[in-house]
């Protein structure tokens, strides 16, 4: 499967790419595949596949207490990308995240995707939440995405985690990593953030996909500043159209982004979820034409509860 980052660079139109989910525990991999084949006339470039680490959850016990577990609700991200990868020969990127999975368990799964021909990755910290509460001992678990990074890195050099050598790796990973136009929640401010970015990008990540947003002056206003500080890759912007009205408190709770005033005024018009995913197209269409206006590299789609609204989307702009 070719390196994505070389198409987006090599591309004459912005490319169609969209995020799935693994189906949550016990679910058909066809519920999947059914959103696949809804949204692959559009001949999608790649397919992501997040990742999901273990959650703590108490289980009430018959005396009244609490018995700690954990549960992964989807598991599975490494069999659906070679499941999406084999089925439908669109390139798949697996998501790695480095919350809830050891140095060890990475190592596992890079050895497994590489045995599988999938050579295409997008590397992540994962989301803090639920796992912060679970002791992460530095020695076996990485702390932030760049340390993961580094052992890509060594894994496309043919060197493991412990220093043994590797072999078998004829195409080393191309990777991508996450910038945040808005800020992640965390960073102080948007110069350390950016910061982050570049490092990212000086590490060896061929692209970074934005987290999702509804103002595009934010994003062009980001990217503007990425090229300042020297980040020459491709910004991919990852979209999302919204579907029913609430979420336009809960995505900026979150995912720490603003709903801009004009669109939260026309959300609050809306009488129905029909009304509100109707009103969440015009405005993701409005959004994407703007971007490819201004030249942007490809359009990633978030489609979590929202693959009707991106089929929508696409056939208006693609
Ligand atoms: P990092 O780059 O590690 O950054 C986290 C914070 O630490 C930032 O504030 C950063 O500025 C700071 N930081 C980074 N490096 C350093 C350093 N060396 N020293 C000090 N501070 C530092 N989550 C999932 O669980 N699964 C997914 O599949 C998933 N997919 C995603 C896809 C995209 C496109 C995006 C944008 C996000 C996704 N997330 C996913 C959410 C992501 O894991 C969270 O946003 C997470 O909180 C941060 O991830 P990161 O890779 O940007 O982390």
């Amino acid at each position: 499967m070719p390196a994505i980052a070389e198409r987006m660079v090599s591309a004459s139109s912005p490319l169609f790419s969209f995020e799935l989910l693994p189906p949550l525990k016990g679910n058909s991999v066809y519920r999947v595949y059914s959103i696949v084949d809804k949204l692959r006339e559009f001949d999608p470039a790649y397919i992501n596949i997040t990742s999901h680490h273990s959650e703590a959850i108490y289980v009430p016990q018959p005396d009244g207490s609490h018995r700690r577990t954990t549960i992964r609700r989807r598991p599975g991200t490494v069999a659906i990308a070679a499941a999406i990868q084999n089925r439908y020969g669109i390139p798949a990127v697996p998501h790695i995240i480095c919350k809830g999975f050891s140095k060890d368990e990475t190592e596992y799964a890079l050895l497994d995707l590489n045995f599988l021909g999938i050579t295409n990755l997008l590397l992540l910290r994962g989301d803090s939440k639920s796992v912060d509460t679970m002791i992460q001992d530095p020695e076996k678990y990485h702390r932030y995405a760049t340390d993961l990074q580094r052992q890509v890195n060594d894994f496309n050099r043919g060197i493991g985690i412990d220093g043994t050598p590797i072999e078998g790796i004829e195409t080393p990973f191309c990777y991508g990593m996450a910038c945040y136009p808005e800020k992640h929640e965390e960073a102080p401010n948007l110069a350390f953030d950016l910061r982050t970015a570049k490092m990212k990008v000086d590490g060896g990540a061929r692209y970074l996909v934005t987290q999702m947003f509804f103002d595009n002056e934010k994003y062009f206003e980001f990217v503007t500043r990425c090229r300042e500080a020297g980040i020459t890759v491709p910004i991919i912007p990852g979209i999302k159209p919204i579907t029913k009205a609430h979420q336009m408190t809960v995505l900026p709770r979150v995912f720490h982004i603003d709903i801009p005033e004009a669109f939260s005024n026309e959300l609050m018009k809306c009488q129905t979820d029909a009304a509100a995913a109707a009103c969440g197209v015009e405005w993701c269409v409005a959004q994407c034409r703007e971007l490819i206006e201004r030249g942007v590299p490809g359009i990633h789609f978030y489609t979590h509860y929202a693959s009707d609204s991106v089929r929508e989307v696409a056939k208006a702009i693609y």
